[in-house]
């Protein structure tokens, strides 16, 4: 698909470079655009600010007829179609006359006006090229495919393209049961060809995406998800967790961009509070935030009147702004693909930029407790999405994610970018990171202990306590604790307690979160106080315990020499 030989090949290079400003085509883009233009459907795996966009806008300016924009959001579309209308960034000034006119429906529009947008759309010589849409207008809207069946009967229906593709499964991140809708296109157009396009996907979720689009024979396209420019790290989350990253911010990237991701809108506000108090330019941004406050906080943001936004992940999708010089975590994500995306939206120029999780293991308790509520603080529409979609098989995707991201962070051992990478079936050599994770960087020196003794002992514990106790009472009893829970609960007649005095409480609570991550253990978080606040009980896997005790396991663990 790189052959420069097709007969739309000079029309390209020509708008890309006096349309859309561009000196030359980034990796694949090319290939995308004559693989969608020669009428196949298209498959694209492409990392956030990999320029997914032009892909098919450059397409939609130079083929006849109309292309149709499924975008997951309304604000998303609105950015989009400013895009469209004004000049970019780049250094070579557009045509005066390069502005391209977009549409756009959506579920609040007022009829007359979709009807004008609609009669505007049937001219031969409509000044729209492109239509952006919400999902939920296909999925809910026999007007709109009355008005494709049209156009497609006059030859006027160019093209489909799904952007944020991966929300049409339940197996990513970000599910949209709307999406899955999307299949009726490829129905009743089997002829137009698509175009899917996200920047997050595992095998399984690309299964689903094409299989529920319909796509037939599709072209893949796949890039490596690796970005060289960012620096991960995993930072224990202490008590004076907004001190540090006060004190990150002040080393290291004074006075430059970043977002600050956190798990609650409350959280957005407190955080941005404090950095406020600390002196930095910061505010937040979430679901519930008023319209006008919201095209408030971006405009600040993309003049550098804000420097820090304090977000929930509302904020993202459509970000553009090149120079953001951090991402941090201030609690954990909810899975490794939102986790690499959100990072994603740092060092979009190319320049370094860090990206620092602030872990700790409640967080893993808190988000695990939202998700069995099912509802996750995602965008302003996926809040309402996934109580709808609460199915047994949506929460059982989400824990598996979050299971994972608690592993990554558990990981005191492996290259970030390797566990990263692996999760999108990609092969790295950690060799390559060249010490731009923690891990990698470590100095410290780890040695191997075998833990199957102890760990053992643990999962005794936690039968013997009747499965009924938090992680941190079985810390306590285990490392020989006699505090009043201890006593209440007359533990310290227990035959393990004490049995690991030996230990520190950072080898203890490591190995019972080894325990988890391994599944061996499982937290239970159902149960919470009228405050809201949330507690859990460490249960006992009695299947996957039970080849802990066969004694045909023995468990090894790494720990640093300095424990
Ligand atoms: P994505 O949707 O993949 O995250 P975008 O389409 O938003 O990425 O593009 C990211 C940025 O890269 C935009 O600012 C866009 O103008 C720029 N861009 C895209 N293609 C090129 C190119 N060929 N040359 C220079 N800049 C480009
Ligand atoms: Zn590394």
């Amino acid at each position: 698909w790189s052959s420069r030989d097709f007969p739309w090949t000079r029309k390209l290079e020509v708008s890309n470079k006096k349309v859309f400003g561009n000196h030359s085509f980034r990796p694949n883009q090319r290939e995308i655009i004559n693989a969608t233009m020669s009428g196949s459907d298209v498959f694209v795996l492409m990392p956030t600010g990999g320029g997914k966009s032009l892909t098919y806008q450059l397409p939609a300016l130079i083929c006849q007829g109309i292309t149709l924009v499924i975008s997951p959001l309304v604000s998303l579309i609105q950015d989009q179609i400013m895009n469209l209308l004004q000049v970019n960034t780049s250094a070579i000034p557009r045509d005066s006359t390069a502005n391209i006119p977009a549409a756009s429906l959506s579920a609040g529009m007022e009829w007359a006006e979709q009807l004008k947008i609609f009669q505007e759309l049937s001219y031969e010589h409509s000044k729209y090229k492109l239509l952006y849409v919400t999902p939920e207008k296909v999925a809910q809207s026999d007007s709109l495919l009355r008005h494709l069946d049209s156009l497609n009967s006059r030859g006027l229906l160019a093209r489909f393209v799904i952007d944020e593709a991966h929300c049409v499964s339940q197996w990513g991140h970000d599910f949209r049961p709307d999406y899955q809708s999307l299949g009726i296109l490829k129905q009743k157009f089997p002829n137009i060809p698509a175009l899917a396009l996200t920047a997050t996907a595992t095998a399984s979720v690309k299964e689903d995406v094409v299989q529920a689009l319909g796509l037939v024979n599709c072209v893949v396209f796949r890039q490596s998800f690796n970005r060289p420019n960012l620096w991960y790290s995993v930072v224990p989350k202490t008590k004076k967790c907004l001190e540090d990253i006060d004190k990150f911010i002040r080393e290291n990237h004074f006075d430059e961009c970043g977002i600050i991701y956190c798990l609650s809108r409350m959280d957005c506000e407190k955080v941005a509070e404090k950095l406020k108090e600390f002196g930095h330019k910061a505010a937040f941004y979430h679901g519930s935030i008023e319209p006008t406050q919201r095209a408030l906080v971006q405009k600040q943001w993309s003049k550098d009147e804000i420097n820090i936004i304090c977000a929930t992940v509302a904020f993202g999708m459509g970000i553009n702004k090149p120079d953001v010089r951090f991402v941090i975590h201030h609690s954990l994500p909810k899975s490794i693909e939102g986790y690499h995306q959100e990072c994603g939206r740092a060092g979009r120029d190319g320049q370094r930029a860090s990206c620092v999780l602030y872990y700790g293991y409640g967080d893993y308790i808190r988000v695990k407790h939202m998700i069995s509520q099912g509802g996750v603080d995602q965008s302003p529409m996926a809040g309402g999405y996934n109580r709808v979609a609460s199915s047994a098989r949506l929460l059982e995707t989400n824990s598996e994610n979050l299971h994972r991201m608690l592993r990554y962070c558990e990981n005191e051992v492996d290259c970030r970018r390797f566990l990263q990478l692996v999760h999108f079936g990609e092969k790295f050599d950690s060799t390559n990171c060249k010490n731009t994770c923690d891990n990698c960087c470590s100095s410290q020196s780890l040695i191997d202990k075998e833990v199957t003794l102890i760990t053992r002992q643990l999962v005794e514990l936690v039968k013997q306590t009747g499965e009924r106790f938090s992680s941190s009472h079985i810390l306590e009893v285990y490392r020989g604790s006699l505090n009043q829970m201890v006593k209440k609960h007359r533990h310290e007649t227990l035959q393990f307690h004490g049995a690991g005095k030996q230990l520190s409480k950072i080898e203890v609570s490591r190995i019972l979160h080894y325990l988890v991550t391994e599944d061996i253990l499982v937290e239970d978080v159902r149960k919470s106080d009228m405050y809201g606040s949330v507690s859990s009980l460490l249960k006992v896997n009695n299947s996957k315990a039970a080849s802990l005790f066969s004694g045909r396991q023995t468990i090894m663990m790494r720990f640093p020499s300095s424990v």
